[in-house]
């Protein structure tokens, strides 16, 4: 190495932060299936929310990317698993997008943890924003399926949160 070289990351951190590109990666590609599903029920509204959740995703996976890019680490891509394919209702599929946004909190705070523990500060600041995304993706996961449950099985409840999401 040069004498130029920039203060080397931690290996413990760059490689947490790696994983978590795939975790990402991962959201993104159990949004676009979960768009895929509403979309050929006709839910065109809920397809909407979906498939741009996907591409919020894939905005975060490449945050990590380029963050260790800047710090002079490039990541090597993983395989990333199939999400599942067809779900049961609407309901259903914000359940389990909830429930997978709470997974992705615990690694998140994991990382942090983890950045904490090493003094890694620049990774601190940038997992900041993560930490913070985290609570709002919990919060709108959460309100969607509080608004699902009181639909019950009332179509016109359903189509007018379609309706609403659609515009999101
Ligand atoms: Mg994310």
């Amino acid at each position: 190495m040069s004498e130029s070289a920039q203060t080397p990351m931690k290996g413990a951190v760059r490689d947490a932060m790696g994983e978590q590109i795939k975790h990402e990666l991962y959201s993104a590609y159990l949004y676009l299936s979960m768009a895929g599903s509403f979309e050929v029920a006709n839910l065109t509204g809920f397809a909407h929310w979906m498939r741009r959740q996907s591409r919020e995703e894939l905005e975060h996976a490449i945050k990590f990317f380029d963050f260790l890019l800047d710090r002079g680490e490039h990541a090597e891509l993983q395989a990333i698993e199939a999400p599942p394919y067809a779900f049961r209702s609407p309901l259903d599929t914000f359940e389990q997008a909830l429930e997978h946004e709470k997974e992705i909190t615990g690694r998140i705070n994991s990382l942090y943890e983890l950045a904490v523990r090493e003094g890694d500060l620049p990774a601190q600041v940038m997992l900041n924003w993560f930490v913070t995304e985290q609570v709002e993706e919990e919060k709108s996961a959460t309100e969607i399926v509080d608004r699902l449950r009181m639909a019950g099985e009332d179509s016109a409840a359903l189509l007018l949160l379609d309706g609403e999401l659609g515009k999101r």
